[in-house]
């Protein structure tokens, strides 16, 4: 991923999470990468006719939210309650406007609502049942709590939920947890950016419990001047880090490429956490880049140029 700049660029980048390996992620590498390869396909093709950057975003997220190998809409984490629990946010770079949405349950895909509620301007940031009621009242597509529930899921709430012995130790801070989540940003041929991020959180966490990527400012961020960026990894090391602002802003400050940016603040500025950490994101210029400090991190992208699908380092 290096520097390109060229008028005209179109550019994007998925991410499917970063966090640790497992034998599930072992055993269905085609699967992963057939996922993260249609869903860059999905946006590119939206950026090559010359759609937006917006529309790309969503349409990259909805392929991964409806992939059931993905942490987000159906194939979410489960909580210790049993339930699903879905944060999304977007973040359109022209018109700094965002949406975003916490603990929903029933959205077929939570990113649309973000991008609804990013539209809509007057109702920016929705949590909870009442969310839930009101992407029903927008047209929102809904779905039974079966549809998001997926037996790889089940298996791993059984399983935690026996090692556990009962559902109340959920907030034991000790624990490493499995966690997910998917996101995209892309450069449209007007030269704007978006980003976006969905997530149906960590495994077997607290109900109620908020990570980092419904935040604008931590899970994702976009802004024409610098760069749109989505995150991943440990909600709780990424919020305090106001991590993808941080990003954008190392860029903005020091005219940096998005990958110096990323490497930086992931690499360097935080090499002392022990959580998992990853970004992607796309640069003014048409740059992009992706950096993790964890074992693995899901993506995929696809510039004028240049196409990859990657799991590993
Ligand atoms: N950041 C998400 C959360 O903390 C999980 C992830 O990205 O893997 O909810």
């Amino acid at each position: 991923m290096g520097r390109i700049v060229t008028m005209g660029q179109i550019a994007i980048v998925v991410h499917g999470g970063a966090g640790p390996d497992s034998e599930f992620i072992l055993k269905h590498i085609p699967e992963y990468e057939k996922g993260l390869s249609d869903a860059v396909e999905a946006g590119y093709s939206i950026l090559k006719k010359g759609g937006s950057a917006l529309d790309a975003v969503e349409a990259a997220i909805i392929s991964l939210e409806n992939n059931k190998y993905f942490n987000a809409g159906r194939g979410s984490a489960i909580t210790a309650a049993g339930n699903v629990e879905m944060c999304a946010s977007m973040m359109d770079g022209k018109e700094k406007k965002a949406g975003a949405t916490a603990i929903i349950n029933n959205i077929k895909n939570p990113i649309s609502f973000a991008k609804e509620l990013l539209k809509d301007g007057s109702l920016m940031y929705m949590g909870g049942a009442e969310a839930t009621e009101t992407a029903k009242d927008m047209g929102i597509k809904m779905e039974p709590d079966s549809y998001f529930i997926t037996e790889h899921q089940w298996d791993a709430f059984e399983k935690e939920r026996k090692k556990k012995g009962g559902q109340k130790k959920a907030y034991d801070k000790h624990t490493k947890r499995q966690h997910g989540t998917v996101g995209a940003v892309a450069l449209d041929i007007d030269g704007n950016l978006a980003a976006g991020t969905s997530t149906g959180g960590t495994e077997y966490c607290q109900p109620g419990r908020i990570g980092d990527s419904s935040i604008i400012g931590v899970g994702t961020y976009a802004d024409n001047k610098t760069a749109a960026v989505s995150c991943t990894g440990d909600g709780e090391f990424l919020i305090t880090e106001v991590m993808a602002y941080n990003i954008a802003a190392t860029v903005e400050h020091t005219g940096c490429t998005i990958q110096e940016a990323i490497d930086h603040v992931i690499l360097v500025k935080n090499e002392d956490k022990t959580g998992d950490l990853g970004a992607i994101g796309i640069d003014s210029d048409g740059n992009i880049g992706v950096s993790f400090n964890s074992e693995r991190m899901h993506r995929a992208w696809r510039t004028r140029e240049d196409f990859g699908v990657k799991i590993y380092k």
